[in-house]
């Protein structure tokens, strides 16, 4: 038997920082808001005391079920797509705070570039830079459009940060609070790229540097710097997260409330409206339907795509014809990188998840493409976030991988050795796409998302490009020994590399190339929004979540004239 519930203003599925932004700003509008998550509650007290590198970092235990849900992965459309069943390549979220929990805080605004990227790319190096294979396309919205909502989203977050990268667009505020703390790490970084006629700056971060209070009236605390961060719930409150800035705001109003271990199997729509989400209670097997005036998606990247997949809203995208626009896009990232061996000792064991230092000049059109087979670039970075003792074991090459030569030089490059990396741009190809899977179920009885993904010769150009401009850095940094990573192969799903994942429900100006408007409203649904990286027409040189969330506060003030005057936002 299926309960209908009360009908709500505003249902957002997933409680992360999509969920929690949009449910913030549509209570404090007075609007009626529930949220919906299939995971637990969770918050500062119960990260307490527990640096546990086992539990949180290779068992994952802040993250998605993999027993109940995954996806299935082939690398291209010959292959038989298979279920990811031990996380890997990225890292799905799961319960109050979604990956946000366990984010690092590198907090970027994505270029102005970016969001023109077809436009400028075309303009400036004619229209045959790329084969027709990769889908290049314009984003539907300027950085210009979306300053406000950036600063919007780095006052509510506090970042840490300086304006010193003379690339990035204009801003019309410096960060809400200083830099962190510049270690001897760094400095030697810092000093390297400024011989190399590069102009380094200290990474935005959410580690915050000083305590801070934000204009909802959330505290935040300082940086330990304890090193437990990247997969860690952050035990002293300053690393900032949605369950401790939106959520306790939106709570605060009295019109929000979340409902915990809910999970969304199906959009209901009728006609050109969405009339509510059906879930399923995870503990008691019950099945619900939760009615709302508004339906917006904010459950990540894989699953907005595969909940519009099964509920048949929208087309999917056929790599044959070209036609469809549900699943087009997927983007990932490449990383390229060096890592380096030293003699003298580093305290690299402190750190922070985002404490680090970058440039800008390889990234974006930041320098010029005539003469290379390649478009876009990587932010490169260094960052000190505390290298833990199960993970790590860097070894120098030709080190034999066992016996008392492997121990030994296993204890001595511990604290003497560096890496440095990009987060490398993807641009999206005609054979990278997710779709629904024919063979694979989840737990409940819905289909798997299929993910079809490979590395391209774009990607491939990119990464041997940068990995030998990152190998540089690393000799003038002074590394006895300089490893520049491999070359890129095909795209492997087992190690982990970025949980940037991109694409499948993408934003645009034209409803024949895109899922949703630039106000993220849904083509074929005016009350249905998405939001999220999903919504990103390619990926870019950063990490997601700053424009992630930039999209998340224009989309939450789109919902709320949506609320007030219905029809189409653009
Ligand atoms: C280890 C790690 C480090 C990272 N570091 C950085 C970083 O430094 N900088 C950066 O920019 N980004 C980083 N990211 C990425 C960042 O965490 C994500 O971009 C961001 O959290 C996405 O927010 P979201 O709200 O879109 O999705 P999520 O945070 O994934 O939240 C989605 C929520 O929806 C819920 N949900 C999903 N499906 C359903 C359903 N059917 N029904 C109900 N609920 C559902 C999930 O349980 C989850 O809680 C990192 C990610 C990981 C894993
Ligand atoms: S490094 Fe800083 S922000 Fe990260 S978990 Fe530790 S104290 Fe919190």
């Amino acid at each position: 038997m299926v309960t209908t519930l009360e009908k709500v203003d505003v249902v957002t599925v997933g409680v992360g920082w999509g969920g929690g932004i949009i449910g913030a700003e549509c209570a404090k509008a007075g609007l009626k808001v529930i949220g919906l998550e299939r995971g637990k509650s969770r918050g500062t007290a119960d990260f307490s005391l527990i640096h546990d590198e086992f539990r949180y970092a290779m068992r994952y235990d802040l993250m998605q079920n993999l027993a109940k849900e995954t996806i299935t992965f082939r690398n291209d459309r010959k292959m038989r797509a298979l279920p990811m069943r031990q996380m890997g390549s990225f890292l799905l979220g799961e319960g109050l705070g979604g990956s946000g929990t366990h984010w690092n805080g590198h907090t970027w605004r994505f270029l102005p570039y970016d969001f023109e990227i077809k436009t400028l790319t075309d303009e400036k190096y004619g229209k045959d830079k790329l084969s027709s294979d990769y889908l290049l396309q314009d984003w539907g919205v300027t950085y210009d459009e979306l300053e406000p909502y950036f600063d919007k989203f780095e006052k509510m977050a506090g970042i840490s940060g300086e304006d010193k990268n003379p690339f990035w667009g204009k801003r019309t505020s410096d960060f809400p609070t200083p830099p962190m703390k510049k270690t001897p790490i760094l400095k030697k970084f810092e000093t390297a790229t400024s011989k190399l006629g590069y102009t380094p700056f200290m990474l935005p971060s959410a580690n915050l540097s000083e305590a801070y209070t934000n204009p909802d009236g959330e505290s935040l605390a300082q940086c330990q710097y304890c090193g437990f961060c990247e997969r860690f719930g952050c035990e002293y409150g300053a690393k900032t997260t949605a369950e401790v800035t939106v959520i306790p705001t939106a709570q605060k109003t009295g019109n929000y409330d979340v409902r915990f271990h809910a999970n969304v199997v199906e959009v209901m729509k009728t006609g050109n409206k969405v009339t509510g989400v059906k879930y399923i209670d995870t503990q008691t097997g019950e099945e619900f339907i939760q009615p709302a005036e508004v339906v917006v998606l904010t459950s990540y990247v894989m699953n907005n795509a595969k909940l519009l997949m099964v509920s048949g809203i929208g087309e999917m995208y056929d790599p044959d014809t070209g036609r469809g626009t549900l699943g087009k896009n997927y983007g990932y990232q490449i990383l390229p990188g060096a890592t380096g061996f030293f003699d003298e000792q580093m305290n690299v064991f402190m750190g922070a998840g985002s404490l680090g230092m970058t440039i800008d000049d390889l990234n974006g059109d930041n320098f010029d493409h005539t003469d290379l087979d390649f478009i876009h670039g990587a932010s490169m970075s260094i960052t000190q976030t505390g290298v833990r003792p199960i993970a790590s074991n860097p070894l120098p090459p030709d080190t034999p991988v066992w016996g008392s030569e492997f121990k030994k030089q296993s204890i001595y490059n511990y604290t003497r050795t560096l890496s440095i990396g990009g987060q490398g741009a993807s641009i999206p190809h005609k054979e990278n796409f997710l779709s629904l899977d024919p063979n694979y179920k989840d737990a409940y009885g819905v289909p798997l998302l299929q993910l079809t993904y490979n590395f391209t010769e774009q990607d491939r150009n990119l990464h041997k490009y940068l990995t030998e401009k990152s190998a540089a850095i690393m000799k003038e940094m002074g590394a006895k020994t300089v490893m520049p990573g491999n070359p890129l192969t095909n795209y492997d799903i087992v190690p982990y590399q970025t949980t940037h994942n991109t694409g499948g429900t993408i934003m645009g100006a034209d409803r024949d190339t895109s899922v949703v408007n630039t106000q993220l409203q849904h083509w074929d649904a005016e009350n249905l929004f998405v939001v999220g990286a999903g919504n990103f027409a390619h990926n870019g040189g950063y990490n997601p979540t700053g424009t992630v969330g930039a999209l998340a506060y224009r989309a939450a003030e789109g919902i709320v004239k949506y609320s007030k005057n219905g029809g189409s936002l653009v």
